[in-house]
């Protein structure tokens, strides 16, 4: 028999707001900075929504839409810096969550320690946060960059040990609610947690590999799976 959770985590892109939104700002600034910069920034704005959409969260994408859009390499030493800067620096006004996202943050707090693991450059993270309008609704929030770059990055399992600690409860006993499997379902395996997959996002149609132990359409679908289990229900291994 599987022990029911006792805290509930969630992930932020694609699973509280649609990642596409931030993505399609982001951009744009960059386009603009590239103007700036003497370039072509038409160009490297379409190159860069077309990087962007073949895999968001890869390295290097600057560097490589500045060549798609015809950028001699030996320029993008002196380019790149100011691009990603650009790109770091962008503030959304307004990110907004997916329908019933708030409602649903407020009943799970209700019921249990919340806390929300998301992975990414930290400045960035908080300025997503932050647009949403959905940070007071979060009372622990822990960017797995902060813990050691990258390499912390879901399903690393530092960021899920150390949010599960913050929320006071042990890792296993959390219930990890988000849009990646290969992310937000293998890091809660890592430590024995369980998690509840939702099919949303730049994502939507990945495999169920890992299996979550419930895979729905939407966050408040989520939430009341995570009611369920939080209230008791014992679940067959
Ligand atoms: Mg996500």
């Amino acid at each position: 028999m599987t022990r029911r959770p006792l805290a509930v985590v969630v992930d932020l892109d694609d699973t509280l707001y649609p990642q596409a939104e931030y993505l399609a700002g982001a951009a744009v600034a960059v386009g603009a900075a590239a103007t700036a910069a003497g370039v072509d920034g038409a160009r490297v704005h379409e190159a860069l929504v077309r990087e962007l959409a073949a895999g968001s969260d890869a390295g290097g994408t600057i560097d490589r839409a500045l060549l798609a859009a015809g950028v001699p390499a030996a320029e993008l030493p002196l380019l790149v810096p100011g691009l990603v800067a650009a790109f770091t620096g962008f503030q959304p006004e307004r990110l907004s969550p997916y329908p019933g996202v708030a409602a649903g943050l407020r009943a799970l707090a209700a019921v249990a320690p919340l806390g929300c693991l998301t992975d990414g450059n930290p400045v960035i993270q908080d300025a997503k946060l932050a647009a949403t309008g959905l940070l007071p609704l979060l009372p622990v929030v822990l960017v797995t960059d902060t813990l050691g770059g990258r390499a912390a990055r879901k399903p690393a399992p530092v960021g899920l040990l150390a949010l599960a600690e913050a929320l006071g409860v042990p890792a296993d006993r959390v219930l990890v609610i988000g849009d990646r499997p290969g992310k937000d379902v293998a890091v809660a395996a890592a430590v024995g947690a369980r998690a509840v997959r939702i099919r949303q996002g730049e994502y939507a149609s990945a495999p169920d590999e890992p299996r979550a132990e419930a895979v729905v359409d939407s966050f408040p679908a989520a939430v009341d799976v995570a009611l369920g289990l939080l209230d008791g229900a014992v679940v067959p291994a």
